[in-house]
């Protein structure tokens, strides 16, 4: 079993793996940039070490930093969070190399998950539905000809996309060299890999995705589904569990096809399969290999600690239950709290003056920020959770309303006022959403 773990990461994920250390008595590292000594998971950890300066590449980002905590403070294994070293084969290499325990699946897997184009024939393979695109990578002369054979509109992608970047939409094919450069060079830009694909465009579909368990005794388990239709920017901003638009049938049986698949490529720890849901039908768009942002909604619905389970897997122990042991209960929402302007979303780094979270049954904030706190202007804008539970979607969202008129954050603009907006839109109340929706309602005004 790990008995010290260190936490490769910041923020609320940070504090999110300290919380579940603690609970099972491992002793946690923290890890922190020169920007974050005052960090709250700087404070609650067991042990920190300075690893460097604010600028991510120098410090979350750098493995022989990372490796060399480890070593001074004897840390047997690392919990990457999202986002930074998480989808990082290299780093789960070198990890083994030293002999120190990675928290999250197999080299080879993340590898092949992380480039869009082999993950998509991987599942293909696995019996999994995709959305129908070009077999492979394209290039510029035979674009048109794949394209025309998919039909129009068609969404051209990076194979190493992420956080929406790298994806342009092309109506006709009047747009479609244009919309290919475009996204080429912005996947050029923020990955160093400019190989594309191309993808049918949906035109109405929900975003929604499974979250899968599996362990090195042979259980491949389900965690039912979370619907993140709601987004700005291809950016996911609020999830629920269960989708409004899943039925108990539709439910069981993607659930069956992905644990299959899953069990079929021999998949290890915790891992989700996203897919667009259009007219009843699933289309797989891309698997992340890591704990999401959004899988507290998962862990109140099924009351299971997924961190827990991580650390679990990891360790070469069974996951603590089976696929007839979960029962999803009621039904939960979390909101993206980020530190941007709730119109413009620009974003809004400072001193938090005063910070006051909501309570009360099924009331749950994931974040690091406290009164008093300045947010470095270096990293990614989210600054917090809020997750709420009800007896059913009605509840849950009476409840959320509640929980966000108490929620008070001054001296920073942050996107409360967005989601307060949000809960009031007959369209939400209904769950008649797809992933337009949001952006042609913010386009309204
Ligand atoms: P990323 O890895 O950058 O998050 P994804 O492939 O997960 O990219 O897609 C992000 C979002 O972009 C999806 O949730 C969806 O809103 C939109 N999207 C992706 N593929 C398609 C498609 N073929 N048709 C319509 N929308 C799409």
């Amino acid at each position: 079993m790990i008995k010290k773990l260190l936490i490769a990461n910041r923020g609320e994920i940070a504090l999110r793996i300290h919380r579940a250390c603690r609970e099972m008595g491992i002793a946690t590292v923290a890890v922190h940039s020169t920007a974050d000594s005052e960090a709250m998971h700087v404070r609650l950890a067991d042990e920190s070490v300075c690893i460097g300066p604010p600028a991510a590449a120098k410090s979350y980002l750098n493995i022989p930093a990372i490796v060399t905590a480890c070593e001074i403070t004897g840390a047997d294994a690392v919990h990457p969070g999202y986002g930074f070293l998480s989808e990082n084969a290299n780093f789960a290499e070198i990890l083994a190399a030293h002999k120190i325990t990675f928290v999250g699946p197999r080299k080879e897997h993340i590898q092949t998950m992380g480039d869009k184009i082999a993950a998509k024939q991987a599942m293909i393979a696995a019996g999994i539905p995709v959305v129908p695109g070009s077999p492979g990578a394209v290039n510029d002369s035979d674009a048109a000809q794949i394209a025309a054979k998919i039909g129009f509109p068609v969404l051209c992608k990076a194979a190493a996309g992420g956080g929406g970047r790298g994806m342009k939409v092309a109506m006709e094919p009047g747009q479609l060299a244009e919309a290919l450069a475009t996204a080429r060079n912005e996947a050029k830009a923020a990955f160093g890999d400019d190989a594309m694909y191309l993808e049918k465009y949906l035109a109405h579909p929900r975003h929604i995705e499974i979250q899968i368990m599996a362990d090195s005794h042979g259980n491949v388990v389900h965690l039912g589904e979370r619907d993140c239709s709601l987004q700005r920017r291809h950016q996911k901003v609020l999830e629920e569990s269960p989708s409004p638009a899943l039925d108990d049938s539709a439910r069981r049986d993607i659930g069956r096809i992905v644990t299959k698949a899953m069990a079929k490529i021999g998949y290890l720890g915790a891992g989700t399969i996203e897919f667009l849901y259009e007219n009843g039908k699933f289309y797989f768009i891309e698997m992340n290999t890591r704990l999401q942002v959004e899988h507290p909604v998962t862990e109140m619905v099924t009351g299971i600690d997924l961190v827990r389970e991580q650390i679990l897997v990891a360790s070469g122990l069974p996951l603590s239950f089976k696929q007839q042991d979960i029962v999803m209960r009621g039904h939960a929402i979390e909101c993206r709290i980020n530190a941007e302007h709730p119109r413009t979303f620009v974003p809004s780094p400072g001193a938090i003056r005063n910070f006051h979270v909501p309570g009360g049954l099924g009331v749950r904030v994931d974040s690091a920020a406290y009164a008093g706190y300045r947010i470095p202007p270096f990293y990614d804008s989210m600054i917090g959770k809020l997750i709420v539970h009800g007896r059913d979607r009605r509840e849950c969202i009476m409840r959320l309303a509640r929980a966000l008129d108490e929620f008070v954050i001054d001296g920073i603009e942050t996107t409360l006022d967005l989601h307060r907006a949000l809960l009031k839109e007959p369209e939400f109340i209904k769950g008649e959403y797809d992933i337009h929706w949001l952006e042609s309602h913010l386009a309204k005004g």
